[in-house]
């Protein structure tokens, strides 16, 4: 099962607030696992009883992928290609809004236009298709028309369960199509990609939503904003670190998520309090 680590902001306001003797005390605080949502917030307590909010700063498709490779690790090859084909198509739309957004057009207008296409995702490929060529002068890598596509609609339309190496490849696939667009949108449009990260990201709304239940129960909440590590990651990319965990194929990432799951504690360093 897919499992986030998240962070308890009242653990860390303790463990900061104790006097330390050495210049670097690594202190171990619990860390929180929870199952991943829709909404970016997870509400739970800690194994030190405080009740905790967390807000992830992430966007969706970042997390649909890891679902999908999660999925693999759990032998659910069927719900990994659908969680896959679901993290492509919205990279597809965080695309199309992102070369928008060069264009200084709002994110208001944007919106706007996207609902004409949002339930048609042939319709959002062609948008795709058409606004890479215009950015990059090339075609963009797609899957394969006579053999990945009809797998892909066997497993999501017909039923059929594939096995581990045919999702595995499927995986790869995916993989290579999203994060070779990724890079070359961040390297062009460096200011528009986070732009439309941080619009459309979990944090923006979560943050909107606990503002109003705080001004509805006059109750102010401490909460945490945990940037979760994913394989394809828009804001702290792996390839910014050749030492990064996350690299590799999906072989080697499916390795390195089951490790992962062993327990694990938060560190926390910090400096000696004067
Ligand atoms: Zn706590």
């Amino acid at each position: 099962m897919m499992l986030l680590d998240l962070a308890c902001a009242d653990c860390i306001i303790e463990q900061v607030d104790k006097e330390g003797e050495k210049t670097f005390d690594g202190t171990s605080i619990p860390t929180p696992f929870e199952q991943v949502n829709n909404n970016g917030i997870y509400e739970f307590t800690c194994l030190k009883g405080h009740k905790a909010k967390t807000v992830i700063d992430n966007v969706h498709f970042e997390i649909l992928f890891e679902y999908g490779l999660n999925a693999i690790v759990d032998g659910y090859y069927r719900e990994s290609v659908s969680s896959l084909t679901s993290a492509m198509e919205r990279y597809f739309e965080f695309f199309i809004k992102t070369t928008l957004r060069t264009s200084k057009i709002d994110f208001e207008l944007i919106n706007k236009s996207w609902k004409k296409i949002s339930n048609q995702s042939e319709r959002q490929l062609g948008a795709y298709i058409m606004l890479y060529l215009q950015a990059f002068r090339e075609e963009p890598l797609l899957l394969n028309p006579n053999s990945e596509i009809p797998f892909r609609n066997k497993v999501i339309h017909k039923g059929y369960i594939p096995t581990k190496e045919e999702t595995i490849k499927f995986a790869n696939s995916v993989m290579k199509i999203i994060e070779e667009s990724l890079l070359k949108l961040k390297s062009k449009y460096p200011n528009e990609i986070f732009e439309t990260f941080d619009h459309y990201g979990y944090k923006k709304k979560a943050k909107e939503d606990i503002e109003k239940s705080e001004k509805e129960s006059g109750i102010e909440q401490s909460i945490m904003l945990v940037n979760i590590m994913t394989t394809i990651d828009v804001k702290n990319g792996r390839e910014k670190n050749p030492k990064d965990g996350r690299k590799g194929k999906v072989e080697e990432r499916i390795i390195n998520i089951k490790e992962r799951r062993e327990p694990r504690s938060l560190i926390l360093l910090k400096d000696k309090t004067k």
